[in-house]
């Protein structure tokens, strides 16, 4: 069984009170809190290590680079990337997801073209690729989903028939929590030989993540829903495609040779990590999966599970409560509206009992669309919130309703 209040103890933010209350935080989909020994590890190096990177032949500026790489390999072992040169560090999932979609439009994109998502993507996974296929008269392909959350995959099927240049698609709905079958997708994709980027902001924290065995080209993330600090993230790319793609940002140490007539560019992962780069939190993001790999993954999943479980079985007594995203694959966050209740109402009654959820259209509008509402509540769990929490929460939802109803 995991200590829970053992664990707690590297959290200390945790450990406060809010309007009298102590503080319950259910907002880890949009960040997790941060271990101390991450804060400590980035402290560390401002205190000890800090230098700039690649470019010096000092004892410190090596000392910084050997680490900087060293996180790169632990990232890379982490998701089981063949290479560490298939890392690339960038400052989260919009980062990365941003160059992908600059890249591919440099690389491949011609008037017309279609990029593949889905209804419930992250706007950070959707507004790039269609900014992008915009500029050449494209347009964007959606894969819908049916009233739990789960995604057509008939219709996917089909959409992959209209030849788009790239699949990008969520690993785990912000919204819904659903978990999609990315191996299954990417399989279908590649049978019409299109690339498939998985956006796994919500997966990293909370399942083991292999992208030789999803067998996707991109696979994004961001360190700060994973108990690092924010400011970091990743993108790993089987290499064959990072060799082809353009960079993205130039200057700095992503240059091999330069003249006035003509640039030529450096070896990955470095062509596509331009300017000074976030060391710090690099070395703080090495610390969370070190963290991380030190725990019992399937007691953290078992724990995690109990909690969702716990607050949906709770919750389904609330009347009026209409759960949105209700898909058997589903992970993390329970989102939910009450009938005759505002979300943002009740999202501000809760916290003013201490208790922190989000509410809104969580930067994923067509999902609120697609289900006719303005937006919803949403708690989502981490590792370190207890069953009590869960308790709490559910005791402040029912006594906000009644009192907004
Ligand atoms: N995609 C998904 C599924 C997300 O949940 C988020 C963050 N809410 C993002 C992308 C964007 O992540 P970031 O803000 O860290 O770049």
């Amino acid at each position: 069984m995991m200590n829970i209040n053992k664990l707690r103890e590297q959290f200390p933010v945790l450990d406060q009170q809010v309007y009298g209350k102590p503080l319950v935080y259910f907002d880890n989909a949009a960040t997790t809190q941060k271990p101390l020994c991450v804060i400590e590890r980035e402290r560390d190096y401002y205190l000890h290590e800090n230098c700039n990177i690649h470019r010096g032949v000092h004892y410190l500026s090596q000392k910084a680079t050997e680490a900087y790489e060293h996180a790169r390999q632990t990232v890379a072992d982490f998701i089981h990337a063949n290479e560490a040169r298939e890392i690339v560090f960038t400052r989260g999932t919009t980062e990365s997801l941003n160059l992908l979609a600059t890249s591919f439009e440099h690389f491949f994109i011609e008037k017309g073209d279609k990029v593949l998502v889905t209804t419930m993507e992250h706007h950070s996974n959707l507004v790039p690729w269609q900014q992008m296929v915009q500029r050449h008269q494209g347009q964007l392909l959606v894969v819908p989903m049916d009233d739990n959350g789960v995604l057509d995959l008939e219709q996917y099927e089909k959409l992959l028939q209209e030849s788009p240049k790239v699949v990008s698609i969520a690993h785990i709905s912000n919204v819904l929590g659903t978990i999609n079958p990315v191996k299954q997708m990417t399989a279908m994709a590649h049978q019409y030989g299109i690339p498939v980027v998985i956006d796994g902001a919500q997966s990293i924290a909370h399942h083991p993540i292999d992208v030789q065995d999803i067998d996707c080209d991109f696979f994004v993330f961001s360190g700060h829903k994973m108990y690092a600090p924010m400011g970091i993230g990743g993108l790993y790319g089987k290499a064959e495609w990072l060799e082809k793609l353009p960079p993205y940002q130039f200057g700095g140490e992503m240059v091999d040779t330069v003249s006035f007539e003509k640039t030529t560019f450096n070896v990955l992962p470095y062509k596509f990590e331009a300017g000074t780069p976030n060391v710090g939190a690099a070395l703080g993001l090495e610390t969370a999966i070190q963290f991380l790999q030190g725990l019992n993954k399937s007691e953290v999943e078992a724990h995690e599970t109990q909690l969702l479980q716990s607050a949906i079985q709770q919750l389904s007594e609330v009347e009026g409560i209409r759960f949105i995203g209700q898909a058997e694959q589903h992970s993390g966050l329970v989102s939910f509206i009450i009938k005759g209740v505002h979300p943002y109402d009740l999202g501000t009654l809760l916290d003013k009992m201490g208790v922190a959820v989000r509410t809104g259209h969580h930067c994923a509008e067509p999902v609120m669309t697609r289900f006719g509402i303005p937006g919803t509540v949403r708690a989502s769990f981490a590792l370190y919130n207890t069953i009590e929490e869960v308790e709490t929460f559910i005791k402040a939802v029912k006594k906000a309703a009644m009192m907004l109803r």
